[in-house]
């Protein structure tokens, strides 16, 4: 054999697969697999988006000056140590290749999002997942697995596909622990629906420390996952390692645009954060009520989970043939699992009721 082999360890990868977006035979299709927003993009993300279209033969402008600009007023952040990227996915990656390599460990939780252990082998280095306490990050099970050889960790907070969050104290504990150079990647891709007191999106921690970066999207609340639109918050130092690395253009004139309109859209974000505060209970307890078992969420999901696989699989096939998609977990080590996104009013009511004649007749 003479053909091209790729580097050690990249045929391990399993490639990541997206959610669905089709229910072949439904008269109506609900999407609820990837925890897109229910209620679309802002009308002024659409409106910034379209005015673009005449200018498509002009390059980006490559420091996304203008977009940082605005979520560092938005957010408190400083705008020099803001990197965007072409969805958080890219910024994950783009830390991995610039951080760990062949022989290094890259740290996460057990049910931790799949883009981490991706990115580790995809550039050669080791993913090591530490055991979660009740579906949900432990801080003592992650500093025992850091050794000498771990130059990151991960933490979604909160986390996908489990919705569960830990405190700042406990982040605050996790950042204790590890080595001054171990890098902490804090990924609050949720963090705009958490209304929970004892909350950070880990903005704090990477004003103070200089090992910390905290990732952010506006693939969820924002509802702009098409354009491919992230950011990291990062000390000087990374944000210069990223600017080295990441492509001169890597994001769009058009996820520029739109990230700046959706930013000045905060009427919108309220209003998706306020269906998630009435519909995420609301799912949650109407789920259980049923007699499934629904992982306490602070996102804009739930995991909810069956008595087996079997009884996983049957029940995301009565979901497809009312035409809602879910997702099934069984990448995630979750095979008797599927996770459902918050939808609109009526599409809540047609899971419920799917599943509730499902099991009546199972
Ligand atoms: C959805 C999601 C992201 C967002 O990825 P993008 O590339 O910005 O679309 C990042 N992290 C987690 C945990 C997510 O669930």
């Amino acid at each position: 054999m003479t053909a091209p082999k790729p580097r050690p360890g990249i045929l391990d990868i399993q490639a990541y697969v997206g959610g669905g977006h089709e229910a072949p035979g439904a008269d109506r299709v609900i999407v609820l697999s990837a925890n897109e927003t229910p209620l679309g993009p802002s009308p002024l993300a659409v409106k910034a988006y379209e005015s673009l279209a005449s200018s498509l033969h002009r390059y980006p402008e490559g420091g996304s000056t203008e977009l940082r600009d605005v979520i560092a007023e938005r957010f408190g952040c400083a705008a020099d140590r803001i990197v965007c990227g072409n969805g958080s996915d890219e910024l994950i990656s783009l830390l991995v290749r610039a951080y760990a390599g062949p022989g290094d460990e890259v740290l996460y939780s057990r049910h931790g999002f799949l883009m981490y252990p991706i990115s580790a082998m995809s550039c050669g280095a080791t993913p090591v997942a530490a055991p979660e306490a009740n579906y949900t990050v432990d801080v003592d099970a992650m500093l025992a697995h850091v050794t000498s050889k771990t130059r990151m960790v991960f933490i979604a907070n909160p986390n996908n596909p489990t919705g569960s969050y830990i405190s700042a104290d406990e982040i605050r504990r996790l950042h204790t622990g590890l080595p001054d150079d171990v890098l902490l990647v804090i990924d609050a891709a949720y963090a705009e629906y958490v209304t929970r007191n004892d909350y950070t999106a880990g903005g704090d921690l990477v004003e103070e420390f200089d090992n910390v970066v905290m990732t952010r999207t506006f693939s969820k609340i924002f509802g702009l996952a098409a354009l491919r639109l992230g950011w990291a918050y990062c000390p000087t130092h990374v944000a210069d390692v990223l600017n080295r690395v990441r492509g001169p253009f890597n994001v769009t004139a058009a996820a520029q645009a739109a990230g700046v309109a959706a930013l000045a859209d905060v009427a919108h974000m309220d209003t998706g954060r306020a269906h998630n505060d009435v519909w995420l209970p609301w799912l949650t307890k109407a789920l259980s009520d049923l007699g499934l078992t629904v992982h306490p969420s602070v996102g804009n999901f739930i995991l909810v989970r069956f008595k087996s696989k079997q009884a996983a699989d049957d029940g995301y096939a009565a979901l497809l043939a009312a035409g809602v998609i879910g997702r099934q977990m069984g990448g995630y080590g979750l095979p008797e699992c599927i996770r459902i996104t918050v939808g609109l009013e009526d599409e809540n009511r047609i899971v419920v009721q799917a599943l509730e004649r499902h099991l009546e007749n199972s």
